[in-house]
């Protein structure tokens, strides 16, 4: 199951944001953010909340930090990878990667992760960004050609 499309920016990069024991669906270009739903639920709990809602959640006051700030840093500097570790005022860490190919994104998802993992959040957080997710549906998908013609020979 794929996230719908942000209903306030239109923007397909929604992942799974939260604590160690409840999570939501966040834009990661407006950050709205989708119902928040018990931990045990995992990302897919917490996208079947996303999708189910349509207009009611309102964009976030600004306390996540956006890929696409870090796309403009990245760009700016000329990075293939960016990984961001933060922790603000109210002792909240944020973990945001970024790659400039889907490669790269990938291997910024993987350290992200396991920085995830260092601090103890639960593997419902790990994230996987949406352009691997594609890809990986495209491989899956060109097997399962590969497979049939090799059955029909
Ligand atoms: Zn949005």
């Amino acid at each position: 199951m794929n996230p719908k499309k942000c209903p306030w920016c239109q923007s397909e990069k929604i992942m799974a944001e939260g604590t160690d024991k409840r999570i939501a669906m966040v834009c990661q270009k407006c950050l709205a953010r989708g119902p928040e739903v018990p931990v045990s639920m995992g990302r897919e709990g917490a996208l079947r909340a996303w999708n189910k809602h349509k207009t009611k959640f309102k964009p976030s006051r600004r306390s996540r930090i956006a890929i696409d700030e870090l796309r403009q840093l990245a760009k700016r500097y000329q990075l293939t990878h960016a990984i961001l570790f933060a922790t603000d005022y109210r002792k909240v860490s944020h973990v945001v990667t970024f790659g400039r190919t889907v490669v790269a994104c990938g291997e910024a998802a993987d350290f992200g992760n396991k920085l995830k993992t260092a601090m103890g959040w639960p593997a419902s957080l790990h994230s996987q960004p949406s352009r691997v997710r594609r890809l990986q549906a495209e491989i899956e998908r060109l097997k399962a050609i590969v497979t049939a013609n090799a059955r029909s020979v």
